[in-house]
């Protein structure tokens, strides 16, 4: 820990806040859980089950449609996150903040949309060598339908994008870069200011996946300059099933409609439709109300946060481990970038990271193994998967030391 964090550090107080969490109060196999799984998704706060519960039990209703009390308390509602949403990530306006399932709808939704209409034979997307699966497969599937194709930029040994060989890549055929904010497998921070630069001085839009960085730092898209940023409210303390994708309005007002339905619309006939303006044009059908709500409350207790303490309170946690690391035989550490998130990504000698991963749950520890659903990553490093513990701001350093002697138990086993 370093002197100039010690401070911030000891203003977070981790325990209190899990006080907040009830699902992380339990046993799992007769130990006290401790959850270390947070890139797969965060646990909610009361504030977030309450909103929800309150949502279907006094106001649920449709929304936009209705002549009702219960209909406009609803709207409200649910606009009324969608303006949250506006905030959080500085969106310079509501009309560009759309709902979306999660990050892999928000990308499918560009991919199928912008991607596709502007794709020409021989066109090329640049993808980081990073990339979670939902940010690689649906460009393959739209450069597949236009003959271009997905290129992916090479990662470094310490698991950081290689800008040297972005900048080659970077020419005439590239019509977009895809990349992660935060890798979710490794946890590197990419320099995205950077990359965006890099990539608008070629004259390239950039799509920012934000699904690992939302629930560890302030995101403002304004600042970034990112053509479109992709997000989940799960990973957020927020709910699952509900997301967002922020766009430009120039390419947002350019894209046409993926969806068609309900809500979407300005006026149906049998000779032509009209659709409805932004954000409605991409919401086609009922939307997820209570998701939206239940994001909008996670927002609103997140605003509660320091979260530079958090932030520093996770790096401590990430050094914490790293310092035990050192004392467990056969640790490999799979992703040393300087600049990364708390995401303990390893191997253990000898044990499978399924094994181990079976071991530690049968210590109540809570982490995620295999391929993290970014196989390509796991090819570079030359591994099938890897074991992960990924922490968040209720995440303790008695819950650091939990897992380390769990793992040492577990090395008795193998
Ligand atoms: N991208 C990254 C970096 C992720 O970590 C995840 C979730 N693991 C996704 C995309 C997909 O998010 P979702 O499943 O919520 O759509």
């Amino acid at each position: 820990m370093t002197p100039a964090r010690a401070p911030a550090v000891a203003a977070f107080d981790a325990g209190r806040l899990r006080a907040q969490f009830p699902i992380l109060a339990q046993q799992v196999n007769g130990k006290p859980l401790v959850y270390l799984d947070n890139a797969a998704t965060t646990q909610k706060p009361v504030a977030v089950i309450e909103a929800i519960a309150s949502y279907y039990r006094e106001i649920n209703s449709n929304v936009h449609r209705g002549a009702h009390a219960l209909s406009d308390r609803a709207t409200s509602a649910f606009e009324g996150a969608r303006d949250a949403v506006c905030r959080f990530i500085n969106s310079p306006s509501r009309e560009q903040v759309i709902w979306t399932r999660g990050t892999t709808e928000s990308i499918n939704l560009v991919a199928a949309t912008f991607a596709r209409s502007r794709l020409r034979a021989g066109d090329e997307i640049l993808v980081s060598g990073l990339a979670h699966h939902s940010n690689i497969v649906p460009w393959q599937l739209a450069a597949e339908a236009a003959g271009a194709k997905v290129v992916s930029i090479p990662v470094t040994d310490d698991a950081r994008l290689d800008l040297e060989a972005f900048a080659r890549l970077l020419g005439e055929r590239t019509r977009l870069v895809a990349l992660e904010h935060v890798s979710n497998a490794m946890g590197t921070v990419h320099p995205v200011e950077r990359i965006i630069a890099m990539a608008h001085a070629a004259g390239v839009p950039v799509l920012l996946d934000g699904a690992q960085a939302v629930g560890h730092m302030p995101v403002d898209v304004q600042a970034l300059d990112c053509d479109f940023y992709a997000f989940s409210g799960h990973k957020m303390f927020g709910p699952t099933g509900i997301g967002v994708l922020y766009g430009k309005r120039e390419w947002l007002e350019s894209m046409p409609p993926w969806q068609g339905g309900g809500e979407m619309i300005e006026t149906v006939s049998f000779e032509g439709t009209r659709y409805a303006a932004l954000p409605y044009r991409f919401e086609a059908g009922t939307p997820h109300i209570a998701g939206a709500v239940g994001l909008g409350a996670a927002i609103e207790w997140l605003a509660g946060i320091d979260r530079a303490a958090a932030t520093a309170h996770e790096d401590a946690l990430l050094a914490h481990a790293l310092e035990l690391a050192r004392e467990l035989p056969g640790f490999r550490l799979v992703g040393s970038a300087p600049h990364k998130v708390a995401v303990l990504s390893f191997l253990l000698e000898g044990g499978h990271p399924q094994d181990v991963g079976t071991l530690l749950d049968q210590q109540g520890v809570a982490v995620r193994t295999g391929h993290h659903c970014a196989q390509p990553l796991m090819a570079r490093f030359g591994v099938p998967g890897t074991i992960r513990a990924s922490f968040s701001l209720y995440n303790t350093h008695a819950e650091v030391e939990g897992l380390f002697a769990a793992l040492h138990k577990v090395r008795s086993f193998l």
